[in-house]
């Protein structure tokens, strides 16, 4: 099965999950991929990524993906978060990353990690 890969970044935090995604991109277009709404957008334009776009993040996105991932439908989580500014959506971003610790699903919130987790995804992918 293709693995199944949510990807959401603040808004300063965007350039960096496209370039993220960009190093990752022939890969990426293996997967099936989430995204809020901002984040997909900017993916989808700039990558040609095809992607199953959620609500923005402020409007429920991160709850909705973290909805799919309680159901089972995600596997890997990068979700690039902004440390310095605070998000009205707070309490959302809490309740997913919370939901990927109940759950157990690698939730990668810095391009360091993000390398690593999109890396070992690959790998694991190429072995099927
Ligand atoms: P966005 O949402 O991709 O719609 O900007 C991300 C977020 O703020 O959680």
């Amino acid at each position: 099965m293709k693995p199944r890969i949510a990807l959401i970044a603040h808004d300063k935090k965007k350039d960096d999950i496209i370039a993220l995604a960009a190093e990752y991109v022939d890969f990426l277009r293996g997967c099936r991929l989430s995204a809020t709404g901002t984040t997909g957008g900017r993916l989808a334009n700039e990558l040609g990524l095809t992607i199953e776009r959620m609500h923005s993040g402020p409007f429920g996105g991160d709850l909705q993906i973290g909805a799919k991932l309680v159901e089972g439908e995600i596997d890997a989580v990068v979700f690039l978060r902004d440390p310095m500014t605070p998000q009205p959506h707070e309490p959302d971003i809490n309740a997913l990353v919370r939901a990927c610790d109940v759950h157990n699903i690698p939730c990668a919130t810095n391009v360091s990690t993000g390398r690593l987790v999109l890396s070992q995804l690959m790998l694991l992918a190429r072995k099927k």
